[in-house]
């Protein structure tokens, strides 16, 4: 059985995508979810949470010794968000691609922060970057029993190599 963190590389990649509390406050929680469902990517877990500082801190542990890393915890920590995995083939890429450039200045119409964003402190969204994040950040924010493996009969209709 595939660990809950998802396998990288296959159909089960999983990667963590979080609606911060910008985007909750916002009410862009349907928007942000839809474009992830109509692409064709499986939700496997979702939970509403307000992250504690500690819980943020080790979310963002790779960016501690970055300028603007205390106003980043103030801000993901400052209200609750939505914290989802999305499983799919290329998950981890592709979701970043729907989320657009870190900068929403930067980010190009078309992608969730091109669309619906301004400022990089206020970027509304947060998507894993690579493997190894992806298995830290869902680890961080779920128990294995709060992400569900089901199967979906449409998935023949949304992936295949020919
Ligand atoms: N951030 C910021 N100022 C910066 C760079 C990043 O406030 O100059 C924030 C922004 O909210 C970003 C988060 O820190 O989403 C994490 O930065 P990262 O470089 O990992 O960007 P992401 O992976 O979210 O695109
Ligand atoms: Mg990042």
């Amino acid at each position: 059985k595939a660990p809950f963190t998802g396998v990288p590389g296959t159909d089960k990649e999983r990667t963590f995508i979080a609606i911060k509390p910008d985007g909750v406050q916002r009410g862009l929680i349907a928007a942000i979810i839809a474009r992830f469902e109509n692409k064709g990517f499986k939700l496997v877990a979702l939970k509403m949470l307000w992250p504690t500082k500690e819980k943020a801190e080790s979310h963002y542990a790779d960016l501690a010794t970055k300028p603007f890393f205390k106003g980043l915890v103030a801000y993901f920590s400052s209200g609750p968000i939505v914290a989802m995995v999305w499983e799919g083939k290329d998950a981890i890429k592709t979701g970043r691609v729907l989320l657009g450039a870190t900068n929403p200045a930067a980010a190009v119409p078309g992608t969730i922060r091109g669309d619906l964003a301004i400022s990089v402190g206020r970027n509304i969204c947060h998507g894993s970057d690579g493997p190894e994040s992806a298995v830290h950040e869902i680890a961080n924010w779920f128990a294995p029993e709060e992400v569900s493996d089901y199967p979906r009969s449409l998935d023949e209709w949304i992936v295949s190599d020919n």
